[in-house]
């Protein structure tokens, strides 16, 4: 009941927008008003996400997160004369789209897909399917030949650290987990190869969020704190810096990063990948809170860079950089157990309020 309530002040400045959602037994209804009979439509699929492109009306931009059993969230995206409205469902969903007069609008209803269970009356006599659980893929960034940072700790033996501990945590909720590494090694000699083989794995699986693990490092050894970084081009040369060390420093590193730029580039080009980054913002976003509060490391930010293991990912996906492990203060917490296992504890928290949000694959 109080998670009704919720949800019903969730959707509650909804009733104003266009469109509207509503939440009903068994679907869920968007409405979009046409106050032109000359606007045309189409609805396109693209497997979790369905499109419906408006021709010949501009709805100002706007984003919601529904959370039915239907749709996870929406966003309106104009473009041009035209609006796409992207629509995050949730498994197998079909849509039904018809126009109606008086006043004139459009109704897309979206339905479990018939041969799914019914979402409230299961047989008593059949055994409903459980859903599938969420699926988190952990990379624990450098390993085997490649060390990361190295200050008061060793970047690569830290985050494979934190990776496990936080792994525990999140397969005691019901959260499954996949390890990009689960010892110290690297996953190829060649830094391109080997953080490419790492962004596949998002790829090759059902993985609804990838969360590459880092240390921090600065010339100057006098920064601390957590930043989160999401897919997109840097913005400052200070994080330009941060994402040529990661994707390998020196001349490499700047190879890489460059390659990663084209894609930058070519995502702003790209309205599914804009949709998916803008997710990727906000589990960067909500990573770097929940990190900072359980660790009391001050939070400096979540920003867009170049990073080449994110440059191609589908799901929400981001690099965490747990902490500065050259800085004489904080470098030392991050030896301790103790301090390690509140951040994965801080991350774990992070990961559980983003996919209360419904707001991934
Ligand atoms: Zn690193």
């Amino acid at each position: 009941m109080r998670f009704l309530f919720l949800l019903l002040l969730a959707l509650w400045p909804m009733a104003q927008a266009n469109p509207r959602v509503g939440v009903h037994e068994g679907f869920t209804r968007v409405v979009v008003e046409l106050p032109d009979p000359g606007v045309g439509y189409a609805l396109e699929g693209e497997g979790a996400l369905l499109v419906v492109r408006l021709t010949g009306l501009s709805l100002p931009p706007s984003e919601g997160v529904v959370n039915s059993k239907e749709l996870a969230s929406y966003q309106v995206v104009p473009e041009g004369k035209g609006t796409r409205i992207l629509l995050r469902t949730k498994g197998q969903v079909e849509a039904k789209v018809a126009r109606y007069p008086d006043p004139d609008r459009l109704v897309v209803d979206l339905y479990l897909a018939k041969g799914a269970p019914p979402p409230t009356k299961p047989q008593p006599t059949a055994k409903a399917p459980k859903p599938p659980k969420p699926m988190v893929l952990l990379d624990p960034g450098h390993g085997g030949i490649d060390p990361g940072m190295v200050g008061y700790v060793v970047e690569k033996e830290l985050v494979l650290d934190i990776a496990l501990r936080l792994r525990r945590l999140l397969v005691g909720e019901g959260i499954e987990v996949l390890l990009t590494r689960n010892s110290d090694t690297h996953l190829s000699p060649d830094k391109r190869e080997d953080l490419s083989r790492r962004a596949g794995l998002a790829d090759s699986s059902r993985v609804n969020l990838f969360i590459s693990i880092h240390a921090n490092a600065t010339p100057t050894r006098t920064a601390q704190g957590v930043e989160v970084y999401y897919f997109g081009r840097a913005q400052s040369q200070a994080v330009l810096s941060q994402v040529i060390r990661e994707n390998g420093g020196g001349d490499l590193g700047r190879r890489l990063t460059q390659e990663a730029r084209t894609v930058a580039e070519r995502i702003l080009q790209d309205i599914v990948a804009q949709a998916n980054q803008r997710y990727s913002e906000r589990l960067a976003e909500t990573l770097g809170r929940k990190l900072s509060e359980a660790t009391g490391s001050p939070y400096r930010g979540s920003f867009p860079g170049d990073f080449f293991v994110l440059r191609y990912a589908k799901v929400p996906a981001v690099l965490v950089e747990v902490g500065f492990g050259d800085h004489p203060v904080e470098g030392r917490r991050l030896q301790g157990p103790a301090y390690r296992e509140k951040v994965a504890r801080g991350l774990f928290a992070g990961i559980l309020t983003f996919l209360a949000q419904g707001a991934y694959r």
